[in-house]
This record gives structure tokens, sequence and C-alpha cells, in this order.
């Protein structure tokens, strides 16, 4: 039973190393909130916004995960 504990928890710990060294951003848009204003993509300072069919979109290759795009937005669209 211990065991099995320790191998979930290596799992977690792995899938989490993962997630950073495959540089995964921490902001996402939330489609349903996004008016597609373009607020955000004014101020991202490495362009990693687009709007794509009327909807906000970050490139989680290019997001340095500033935040500026989050303080920016009045639809409270980006997490
Ligand atoms: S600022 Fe907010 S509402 Fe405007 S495009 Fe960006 S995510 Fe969408
Ligand atoms: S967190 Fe910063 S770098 Fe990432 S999309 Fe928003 S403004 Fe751009």
């Amino acid at each position: 039973m211990r065991k099995k504990g320790i191998f979930v928890l290596v799992l977690v710990l792995l899938a989490a190393i993962a997630a950073v060294a495959s540089g995964g951003t921490r902001f996402w848009v939330e489609a349903d909130k996004c008016s597609g204003c373009g607020d955000c993509l004014v101020v991202c300072p490495v362009n990693a916004i687009t709007i794509e069919d009327g909807k906000s979109h970050i490139d989680p290759d290019a997001c340095i995960n500033c935040g500026l795009c989050q303080g920016v937005c009045t639809y409270d669209a980006i997490h």
C-alpha cells in the first residue's frame, strides 16, 4: 500500500517536471469570456498572443508568464 503511494507521488513529480521543462504557460484564455478586444495582445512583450476566430489565444511556447495580459483584461478571461 505504501509502495503504491510512493509510486503515485513519483508520477506526479515527473509530470510537474515535464510541464516545467516543456515551457508550459500558467496563463490561458477562457474563450467564452473573451470578447476579442485585443487589449491583451497590445501589452504582451513577446507577441505571444493572437486573435483567432475572434478569441484571444496564448502561444505557450512564446509566453514568458509575465501576467501583463491578465492585468489588462477587463472581461476576466485570462487565468
Ligand atoms: S483582453 Fe481579455 S477579452 Fe480582450 S482579447 Fe484579451 S482575453 Fe479577450
Ligand atoms: S503572460 Fe505575459 S508573455 Fe504570457 S501571454 Fe500574457 S502578456 Fe504575453
